[in-house]
């Protein structure tokens, strides 16, 4: 008889499983706020604000001193090392200010993507060396969740057997890791809009990505109860000539997932990819009302369409983050209804319809 050694406790199962339960409890997801240095950098450039550690503080500090309604929507936040370390101009830590509005922080634990020889320009993620030390301080600095990104691209020849095979490794190895240190792992396959292909491709790889990266996940004993499921929703490429309903979308998208995703998983919070803030809001609203059995909470965890019209509401200016403030909470606000499948397309926000792609987007 084969003998599989246990390697958490039942208690460590059971926290795990309430975190994950509480992230996507009913009407709520996350904000994605853990852009690294060089991608904040972009974002403020894009408002002329220069890219400096008090600068990125400050922008910061607005989306967390946020209304505390915006904690009826948010559950979670990911944040980078630098801002889980940073404080409010009155001294009070990040994570703090999150905790007292009842809001779970999280932290982004990969080292970004690394080109993967042998492949047509494919990448695989760094960041497993010391991730257990790293993991541990984390969990005691207030983190109750982690997120690691994989990147996977469609071309001709990708994404190649060698990489969905090497992240779906990486994936269920972090995955082990953070669950050995109390902390949910998100998993994140993202597979890019960027090509011309169209919604029955991106559909057929995203199914062939999940599949693989499920297949690790059971490999190396991850608790999936106590996981979270951050994938693309299922669109056709930026550039492909057809343009599909959000309904097509959403029934891509929920028959992707229900062929791949085990019901064990207790949520998926999809990342928004560069689809504009109304898109994402409409697909999620699509997704959840599509009719198709969805036996997982289906919910955000978005950077650019959570943070697109806040940035442009600031613009850097102390005279302008309360409106930059009532920004968020109307996407927040728009997004938690989406994820209940309530939503009706009556939350207007600055950067509304407005692409938000970003060529071979990193974090
Ligand atoms: P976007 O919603 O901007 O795609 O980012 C979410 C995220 O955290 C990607 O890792």
């Amino acid at each position: 008889m084969p003998v599989f050694p246990k390697y958490l406790t039942s208690g460590q199962e059971d926290e795990l499983r309430e975190i994950a339960n509480a992230i996507v409890s009913p009407g709520k997801g996350i904000l994605a706020a853990d852009e690294s240095t060089g991608t904040m950098g972009k974002r403020l450039a894009a408002i002329n604000v220069e890219n400096n550690e008090e600068n990125r503080r400050r922008y910061r500090e607005l989306l967390f001193t946020s209304d505390k309604m915006v904690a009826d929507h948010i559950s979670g936040v990911i944040l980078f090392h630098e801002t889980l370390y940073q404080k409010t101009k009155d001294g009070v830590p990040f994570a703090k200010v999150l905790q007292d509005k009842g809001i779970i922080p999280g932290i982004k634990v990969d080292k970004g993507v690394v080109p993967l020889a042998g492949t047509d320009g494919e990448s695989t993620t760094q960041g497993l060396d010391g991730l257990a030390e790293r993991c541990a301080q984390y969990k005691k600095d207030g983190a109750q969740f982690a997120k690691w990104r994989c990147v996977l691209k469609i071309g001709s020849h990708s994404p190649s057997y060698q990489s969905m095979m090497e992240n779906a490794n990486v994936l269920a190895r972090y995955a082990s890791i953070c669950q050995q240190n109390a902390l949910v792992p998100i998993v994140e396959p993202e597979v890019l809009q960027d090509g011309d292909h169209d919604l029955q491709t991106a559909q057929k790889v995203t199914e062939q990505v999940l599949a693989f990266t499920y297949k690790a996940l059971a490999d190396h004993h991850v608790f999936l109860e106590g996981t979270l499921l951050k994938p693309n929703m299922v669109t056709a490429g930026q550039s492909c000539s057809t343009k599909n309903s959000h309904a097509e979308n959403a029934k891509a998208t929920v028959q992707a997932l229900s062929r791949t995703v085990p019901a064990a998983v207790p949520g998926i919070v999809f990342l928004s990819g560069g689809q504009s803030e109304e898109d994402s809001t409409i697909n999620l609203n699509a997704i959840n009302t599509y009719a198709g059995r969805k036996p997982w909470a289906l919910s955000f965890s978005f950077g650019r369409a959570l943070q697109a019209s806040v940035l442009k509401t600031w613009k850097g200016e102390e005279a302008n983050v309360a409106d930059a403030q009532k920004q968020l909470l109307d996407r927040a606000k728009a997004n938690g209804l989406a994820a209940m499948g309530k939503y009706s397309g009556d939350i207007h926000s600055s950067a509304g319809g407005e692409s938000l792609f970003v060529a071979k987007h990193t974090y």
